[in-house]
């Protein structure tokens, strides 16, 4: 990780245009009476044109739960027939409408969808992990403009994550406490990084932050997996998130970014030394070759000057 601030001179000094996706109604397949465009649908929660969220399998799958799963071996290299599912969550009947522009009450109810599809396709013993992740804005990887959301399962624990549960089991094997818990408590106490806090949620820029504007959100209360956190939990969660979301949107100019989920791999018991999150990574500034080459990033805002910066956003 490198902190590297002289490499921009204002918090916001990073933001580029995002290019607008143009897209009209007629021809967005998440429009409500285009229902026909999108595979039959997953789960639909009744709203005032139809419906307010559904959820379909993605059209041009990454992954299928159809697959068998095979594993080969070509000389080096091992492969794995690619089963998994990959759904999208089309987050609201109205096209204009932004995840940030959702209330509250509506972010929380796109976070129990979020919870339904886990846990229903928690009992394919052939999935073991499920990330659920939102990209919005053509630089961080969106293709449709009408808000929504993605969910791939799949057949194994990816590097990351598992570098991530590597990292919280060896914290907890030292000290015996959830390196999370530990987290929050010392962002709590320095308030230097947090961005925004209520009774039940903390918003802040991790310490060591790889891009710009990293923040993460964590329940206060330990749960190691998402599916398992309460009402009132994930309450808090999507009320920090909607505040973050307008702040991001007020103080960087509607930044493109990606969102997603961390928690436990499928049917694991709970424990104590995970603690399931939200990690938003807006997208200023482009990864480049000693970025790829090297595993570290370089970042040019100190999670202490974003945070701030945010903190004083008025939403
Ligand atoms: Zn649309
Ligand atoms: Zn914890
Ligand atoms: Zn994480």
């Amino acid at each position: 990780m490198v902190i590297a601030p002289e490499r921009a001179d204002r918090p916001n000094a990073l933001l580029r245009p995002v290019p607008e996706l143009l897209q009209d109604q007629a021809s967005c397949p998440f429009c409500p009476g285009n229902e026909t465009m999108t595979p039959p649908e997953i789960l639909r929660r009744p709203g005032e044109r139809g419906w307010s969220m559904r959820v379909v399998p993605n059209r041009f799958p990454a992954l299928r739960v159809e697959t068998q799963l095979a594993r080969k071996g070509t000389g080096l290299y091992d492969s794995m027939a690619g089963v998994g599912a990959h759904e999208v969550i089309i987050e609201t009947g109205e096209h204009a409408r932004t995840l940030s522009q959702l209330t509250p009450a509506q972010v929380f109810g796109l976070l129990q969808v979020f919870q339904e599809r886990i846990i229903d396709l928690s009992r394919d013993l052939r999935l073991r992990s499920i990330f659920v992740f939102k990209n919005s804005g053509t630089p961080a990887g969106a293709t449709l403009s009408h808000a929504h959301s993605q969910l791939i399962a799949l057949p194994l624990v990816p590097p990351e994550l598992t570098a991530e549960l590597e990292g919280s089991r060896a914290h907890f094997e030292r000290k015996e406490r959830c390196v999370f818990c530990d987290v929050l408590a010392q962002e709590l106490a320095d308030q230097e990084r947090l961005v925004f806090t209520n009774a039940g949620a903390v918003a802040f820029c991790p310490w060591a932050a790889r891009s710009p504007f990293e923040t993460w959100i964590v329940p206060r209360a330990h749960e190691s997996s998402f599916e398992s956190g309460s009402a009132q939990e994930l309450r808090a969660v999507a009320d920090a998130l909607a505040v973050l979301l307008r702040k991001m949107d007020r103080a960087l100019e509607k930044p493109a970014f990606n969102l997603y989920l961390h928690t436990m791999p499928l049917r694991e018991a709970r424990n104590d030394w995970y603690h399931w999150h939200l990690e938003l990574k807006p997208v200023l500034t482009l990864q480049a070759g000693f970025e790829w080459a090297s595993g570290c990033f370089i970042n040019p805002t100190p999670p202490e000057e974003a945070a701030a910066f945010l903190r004083q956003t008025e939403v």
